[in-house]
């Protein structure tokens, strides 16, 4: 997909911006020689600009509109150093709240619809965003916030939500409440709109299988608005993404050569209209592909396909790079186990070992078990991990992102 002509004269606009501004992105321009763009030959040849470089600019440094337009920050969960800082406009919060609203509008979700909303408020960009689209297409909001599931519970019951808003593994989670207290009769949900966390088919299906409910999948990111620049639609699993707002390449994480549509690399996004922190050529380090066929929905956005992992998930154990999506493909070819997974790599008598916990029932022969996981995945991945099945619900769920990868071969 070539950046159009309309696209490259909103981003020469951004760079002006960004240059007037002379923030420190403006003047990260300035330095490598950059006055703006007339063409896609020039785009390509602008800078990429990483989480990293954000930081740099803490607190306020990404400020690129006057103060008296900026209106918000949101702050993105750094789990390491300082968090990156992003101002918005009126008008940016304008923005996202209409792709937000265009993302439950394309699920299928109507103003009659009661939204129960999970994601937590506050600087994180999650729980505000589902707010303001819902309100902007106009569905009455159940907002609660991450936690207390009993409430969550009891208001989903009264309010009658019909859909839920939460991350893959709180959703899983009230999944398992609602079938352990036998209450999905009382239950009126319809759809889910999951968002800010990778996950696999198995969990899907889980959820799925225990609520009855239709999930779709939001994308997005702290830098780039929040979630609610692109959504799978009623079709399938691939993400419509709104590019009016964002411009999408797909980049060789290694090289940072911009890849044919239908390859799959990492994501790399230019914002075409932000005012408030406009971000030119970010990469996401999320991995997916440009899905080149036009969707049988009929939707003229263009699509990406679902988040496969990240390029910084990427584990290397015996010289080999593998993805937790790899082995997640794997282990979902196996009905003894559910979708909870933890793949631990240690530092054992010498050598690295990966071994990968899975939830099974205790009816199952978990030595046979684990032997026939264990193979498949070799002939998947190239080596044999220990493969350590244990009792449903030993393995940690959380409301927050979960960390399914522990690497515990260069602690301390
Ligand atoms: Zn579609």
């Amino acid at each position: 997909m070539v950046i159009n002509e309309k696209q490259i004269l909103q981003v020469n606009d951004r760079i002006q911006a960004l240059l007037k501004a002379d923030n420190f992105y403006g003047r990260r321009l300035k330095e490598a020689g950059i006055e703006g763009i007339s063409s896609a030959e020039d785009f390509e040849k602008l800078p990429f600009s990483e989480k990293d470089d954000l930081r740099n600019a803490y607190p306020l440094g990404l400020m690129t509109a006057p103060e008296e337009e900026i209106v918000r920050i949101h702050s993105s969960s750094g789990t390491t150093g300082l968090p990156v800082i992003i101002p918005y406009t009126k008008k940016d919060v304008d923005d996202w709240a209409v792709q937000f609203a265009r993302c439950y509008e394309m699920a299928g979700i109507t103003p009659m619809d009661r939204i129960q909303i999970t994601p937590g408020y506050g600087l994180w960009t999650a729980g505000i965003g589902f707010q303001a689209g819902a309100e902007k297409m106009g569905a009455m909001t159940v907002p609660m916030g991450p936690g207390n599931t009993e409430k969550q519970l009891k208001m989903m019951q009264d309010m009658k939500s019909t859909v839920i808003c939460a991350t893959s593994s709180y959703a899983l989670l009230l999944a398992e409440e609602i079938e352990k207290l036998g209450i999905r009769d009382k239950i009126y949900l319809k759809k889910g709109v999951i968002g800010s966390e990778r996950w696999g088919e198995k969990m899907r299906a889980a959820i799925q299988q225990k609520l009855g409910i239709e999930l779709y999948d939001i994308y997005g990111l702290t830098e780039i608005y929040g979630p609610g620049i692109g959504i799978n639609c009623t079709e399938g699993s691939g993400i419509h993404y709104w590019d009016d707002y964002i411009y999408i390449e797909i980049i060789d994480p290694v090289t940072g050569e911009v890849l044919p549509d239908g390859e799959e690399g990492e994501i790399v996004i230019t914002t075409l209209v932000k005012e408030g922190a406009p971000l030119i050529r970010y990469r996401t380090h999320d991995l997916s592909r440009i899905i080149p066929e036009a969707c049988t929905c009929g939707s003229a956005y263009p699509r990406i396909d679902r988040i496969k992992g990240r390029t910084d998930d990427m584990m290397k154990i015996h010289g080999v790079n593998v993805f937790p999506a790899q082995i997640e493909e794997v282990l979902k070819s196996f009905d003894e186990i559910n979708s909870e997974y933890q793949i631990r790599m240690s530092h054992l008598e010498g050598k690295d070992t990966m071994r990968i916990y899975v939830e099974t029932t205790g009816d199952v022969d978990f030595a046979d078990l684990s032997i026939r996981i264990a193979a498949k995945i070799k002939s998947a991945i190239g080596f044999t991990p220990i493969v350590k099945p244990v009792e449903v619900g030993l393995l940690p769920r959380s409301e927050k992102k979960t960390s399914r990868v522990i690497d515990e071969r260069y602690e301390d």
